[in-house]
């Protein structure tokens, strides 16, 4: 056998370990994406082959065992891409590539041969010996041995599955996830010349170009991308869809399933685990070629990608919250850049980072014809979230609208009226918020609770204050408009429910939190409120300009589809560029302008900017750990304190820097040699690139 030798990285969360390290290699069928069960240490590791070699100079031991399902090399490359993109390390980032978990093991693959398969056994018996096919003795025997369990030899028939001779899955029918009820093929709608030209230049860009398909909400993207995704297809390339949170957005699957039927297969957390892994493996053996579904869906395994959408790119969902912290929009162009493919973000709010890096095609109207609806501000003068009388007004007149208050809950915040005590969440340095209907008050960081309290416990006094108001209030405030009032926020169970009888009512309120502003396409909305447009804007963050103008925007785009339909913005800002902007449906005036903030104050794009966190139980710890790193980070800003969370304090380095590949470098250097340090043994680190 040459290369006798696996270079592997065990699967281990532990920030100082970092392979690649070397092991006996089984068998030949052991190649880069290979998944073995590997000795490290006193464990017992699942591994990923990230390279083969001839010798080491280490004394080799064997895997236990060569696991079933093997990884494509390109996402071996991809996983060893981001977990030095995002300071993370080879083994979290290979670990999100791994096939979809739990089910993994119980499976059982089978074999059966293809019709290729069947002319290459004629082949054989023709001329004994197999020389002409350049099969060994071994895949001779098992091709003339099938159908059969996969098992033990499932390497070698892997082997031969490349080849085209045989297939492998699941027995029987896979478990077909419920999108795949395929619809009636409706024939498609004729493009008009806005998407005639957005096609053509999907279809005409080079491999590797990266296009941005800025489009108002009603415009007719997601046809633009249907069609790209059918000639893609006809190419023999495959297709990634990358779509926000996809509880809230069935409508895309559907789209995607009725075009274009089983070769579609949809990835998403609500799926059982066994669905997901049919999912995954039809992916992997080529029978899918198209995948929709949120952001870890851009690990999907398909072959010969040729078109890589990011569907409503401004999405915050696309960022992932753990280690390792990664963008699925920059992982997206990653794998786009990997294949040679075309990658399209899509949004009628994109971000100011995608207007500077991709070249942008437009849709500048409504498919229907529809003006975009005019926008009324409202001056709240200074009762931030309260609803004015201009609002309640057009809330009466109006048959069907939607409230958007970014605030779960009752009320904000609690106090004692005696003694000025304010509520707060013992692990968290924030206040608890009133959940009526939950008869809690609650931390909406660490998810603890506690009854409502009657009496202070600190005073005594029963006369407790409630101040400010979150969605719930708010449903029941407009209760008494003679309409009915849904809510749509984390709190509810069944977000498709809700959405779904909003649709079928005649008239109705639909509250909520920023999900009602997210792709639903209602008809019949006449009215649309925000009704505390600056609440985004009060967040110190470089991108609370950006967030308000999308949240007022996409809005705006879910009323008057028909034609008429009005918004109103209540805000105590009414001069704040973003919601000027915003209300005069001014994307072009209010990027430029934020790109000429941001190049100025040295923000993305024109920077890179790196957090990183310490967080420790310990008094005075996190602060100490992150002077540490700070001083090994000579340009960075900090170290600033943050609120205590989950019993934590914290305490963070801002690095702003002109060169990204170097400063990640450096930052993690400095990370890794700061924890690996006895005195900062009880501090967690984390750090995030390109934090949101
Ligand atoms: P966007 O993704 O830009 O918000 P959609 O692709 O969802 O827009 O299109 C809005 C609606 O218009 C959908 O119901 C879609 O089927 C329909 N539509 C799209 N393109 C056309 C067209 N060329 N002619 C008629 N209807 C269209
Ligand atoms: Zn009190
Ligand atoms: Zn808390």
């Amino acid at each position: 056998m040459s290369h006798p030798v696996v270079q592997v990285e065990p699967l281990t969360t532990a920030r100082a370990l970092r392979g690649p390290f070397d092991y006996v290699r089984p068998n030949d069928g052991v190649d880069v994406g290979s998944l073995l069960e590997v000795p490290f240490g006193r464990q017992r590791l699942t591994a990923v082959v990230t390279g083969l070699a001839d010798d080491s100079e280490h004394r080799l031991v064997a895997p236990y065992k060569v696991l079933p399902d093997a990884l494509p090399p390109d996402l071996v490359d991809l996983g060893l891409w981001l977990g030095r993109e995002y300071a993370s390390t080879p083994a979290r980032a290979l670990s999100l590539m791994l096939p979809p978990r739990g089910a993994r093991e119980k499976v059982q693959l089978w074999a059966e041969r293809t019709a290729d398969g069947d002319v290459a056994l004629a082949a054989m018996d023709a001329a004994p010996g197999g020389r002409e096919l350049r099969l060994t003795p071994k895949q001779q025997g098992l091709l003339q041995h099938l159908p059969r369990f996969a098992g033990n030899d499932l390497s070698s028939l892997r082997r031969l599955e490349t080849r085209g001779f045989v297939a492998i899955g699941p027995r029987g029918r896979r478990r077909a996830p419920q999108h795949h009820a395929v619809g009636a093929r409706k024939p498609p709608p004729r493009l008009n010349a806005d998407q005639e030209a957005a096609v053509a230049a999907i279809l005409q860009a080079p491999d590797g170009d990266r296009l941005l398909l800025h489009g108002v909400t009603g415009s007719g993207k997601t046809e633009v991308y249907l069609r790209a995704a059918a000639d893609t297809l006809a190419r023999g390339r495959g297709v990634l869809i990358l779509v926000p949170e996809i509880g809230l957005t069935p409508q895309m699957i559907d789209r995607f399933v009725t075009r274009f039927g089983d070769t579609v297969a949809v990835l998403h957390s609500k799926l059982g685990a066994g669905e997901r892994y049919d999912e995954w493996r039809r992916l992997r053996s080529g029978e899918a070629q198209v995948c929709v579904g949120p952001r870890s869906a851009v690990f999907a395994p398909i072959a010969h990608l040729g078109l890589v959408v990011v569907d409503e790119e401004h999405d915050g969902s696309y960022k992932n919250e753990g280690d390792p912290r990664y963008d699925a929009r920059l992982v997206a162009e990653q794998r786009a850049a990997q294949h040679g493919a075309v990658l399209v973000c899509g949004s009628a709010t994109p971000r100011p980072e995608s207007v500077h890096a991709l070249r942008r095609i437009r849709l500048p109207s409504r498919v229907d014809g529809a003006p975009l609806p005019p926008v009324e501000i409202v001056d709240l003068k200074t009762a931030a979230g309260a609803v004015a009388p201009r609002t309640h007004e057009a809330l009466v007149d109006a048959r069907k609208a939607i409230v958007l208050l970014n605030r779960r809950g009752w009320s904000n915040f609690l106090t004692c009226r005696t003694c000025g005590r304010v509520w707060e969440c013992p692990q968290c340095d924030v206040a608890l918020i009133l959940h009526r209907d939950q008869n809690a008050v609650a931390c909406h960081h660490c998810g603890h609770r506690e009854q409502i309290p009657r009496t202070c416990p600190d005073c005594g006094s029963v006369s407790i204050a409630r101040h400010g108001s979150g969605t719930e209030r708010l449903e029941h405030d407009l209760a008494g408009l003679g309409k009915p009032v849904l809510r749509l926020d984390a709190d509810v169970k069944d977000a498709g429910a809700v959405l779904s009888a909003f649709e079928r009512a005649d008239r109705a309120i639909l509250v909520g939190t920023q999900v009602v502003a997210k792709g639903h396409d209602f008809p019949d909305v006449d009215l649309g409120v925000v009704l505390d447009a600056d609440s985004t804007l009060r967040f110190p963050d470089f991108r609370a300009e950006e967030r308000t103008f999308a949240l007022v925007t996409q809005l705006a785009g879910r009323a008057g589809r028909g034609g008429a339909g009005r918004v109103i913005v209540q805000t105590i800002d009414p001069h704040a560029s973003a919601i000027a902007f915003a209300a005069r449906h001014d994307s072009d005036g209010f990027l430029a302008e934020e790109l000429e903030r941001r190049e100025l104050l040295r923000y993305p794009p024109f920077s890179t900017l790196i957090r990183v966190v310490c967080a420790s139980e310990q008094p005075n710890a996190a602060h100490l750990a992150a002077t540490a790193v700070q001083a090994r980070l000579p340009s960075s800003l900090g170290p600033a304190p943050l609120f205590r969370l989950r019993g934590k304090e914290r305490s963070q380095v801002v690095v702003k820097a002109g060169e990204r590949r170097s400063a990640i470098d450096q930052v993690d250097a400095a990370v890794r040699e700061v924890s690996a340090a006895k005195a900062h043994k009880n501090v967690a680190f984390s750090v995030d690139v390109d934090p949101q």
